[in-house]
């Protein structure tokens, strides 16, 4: 029989959970009977009733694995270490707030097992219901991304997939401490097929997202997936270069021919301004991939364990 993992990552998510936990057992009850299933609650170190409700499921149910962190390590670190513990055929990634509808699963399963696919994701063809500057802000992202980076990024496509244990060691074999994983598992390869859905709003609770933490997001993956703005930065630079150069030709024959004269104060402060902003715009870009590998290097741990039961 195949066994399917199913990852949750947990913060904050007392409202939200035990609705979930009632939603993917119809679903396993109903539409998985032939498969086994194993869940692996991530508690990433919430500070409301989280764990002990997944304490409390865990008791009652023999399917569910938990791992709880010592400390908010964030979405990615909390998919990393439930792939990690996962011991299934095939591994999935769900929300705990039901945006991602267990009922696609089966469907999803279906299409691995039988049109020889290696991964199932899913995309929002829809926005529905979040705030219209957010939406705006992640399509040119995208737009952006996938100009700057050799690695496509779909569009809407959420973390929520299904994909088989090969392409999940893929994926954990990549142990960077910067993770944005989006990028990861389109990084990787293997075949994946898409199906889209209707956004689908939260069942309860609150959204973990503010829009400083998703900026910081799109940041990290532009530095982990594109050297794009580096070259960018150097561009800029021959170009001051070049134009400055014209310029010292213009003045000195200006100078020979006409003598020299003091105007001009102000547009040359307007230059100064100028040139000191763009130089500090690239030292910034720099600076960004200098603090990625800053943190790369030192190698800490994505993720500490203070409590699991197995
Ligand atoms: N999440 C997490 N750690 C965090 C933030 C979020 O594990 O630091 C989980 C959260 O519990 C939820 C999922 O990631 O299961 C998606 O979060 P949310 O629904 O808040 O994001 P949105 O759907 O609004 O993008
Ligand atoms: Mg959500």
């Amino acid at each position: 029989m195949d066994k399917i993992s199913i990852i949750v990552s947990c913060y904050n998510e007392e409202k939200a959970l035990p609705l979930f936990y009632e939603e993917i057992e119809k679903v396993k009850n109903k539409d998985f009977q032939d498969v086994e299933f194993e869940y692996i609650f991530v508690n990433d170190g919430s500070s409301d009733k989280t764990l002990d409700i997944i304490k409390k499921l865990s008791e009652k149910d023999n399917k569910i694995k938990y791992i709880s962190f010592s400390k908010n390590f964030g979405k990615e670190s909390a998919m990393y270490a439930g792939l990690e513990a996962s011991t299934g055929d095939y591994v999935t990634l769900m929300d705990a707030d039901l945006q991602d509808p267990p009922s696609l699963l089966r469907k999803m399963y279906d299409i691995i097992k039988n049109d020889g696919y290696d991964c199932v994701g899913t995309r929002r063809v829809t926005r529905k219901g979040e705030p219209p500057i957010r939406s705006f802000f992640a399509r040119i992202f995208y737009k952006l991304i996938n100009k700057m980076s050799k690695v496509e990024m779909v569009d809407g496509a959420r973390d929520y997939r299904l994909m088989t244990k090969q392409m999940k060691d893929a994926i954990i074999s990549m142990k960077e401490y910067n993770r944005y994983s989006k990028g990861l598992f389109s990084f990787v390869g293997f075949n994946t097929k898409w199906i889209e859905y209707e956004n689908i709003e939260r069942v309860a609770g609150e959204t973990k997202w503010s829009f400083w933490k998703l900026f910081k997001y799109a940041i990290e993956g532009i530095t982990a997936f594109s050297t794009v703005p580096l070259i960018l930065a150097s561009a800029i630079g021959i170009i001051f270069c070049l134009i400055s150069f014209l310029m010292i030709i213009v003045i000195i024959v200006k100078t020979l021919i006409l003598g020299d004269e003091t105007n001009g104060w102000p547009s040359l402060v307007c230059i100064i301004f100028m040139v000191s902003g763009i130089q500090l715009f690239s030292i910034g870009i720099i600076g960004q991939y200098l603090a990625k590998t800053y943190l790369e290097v030192k190698k800490r741990p994505i993720y500490i364990i203070k409590e699991k039961n197995f």
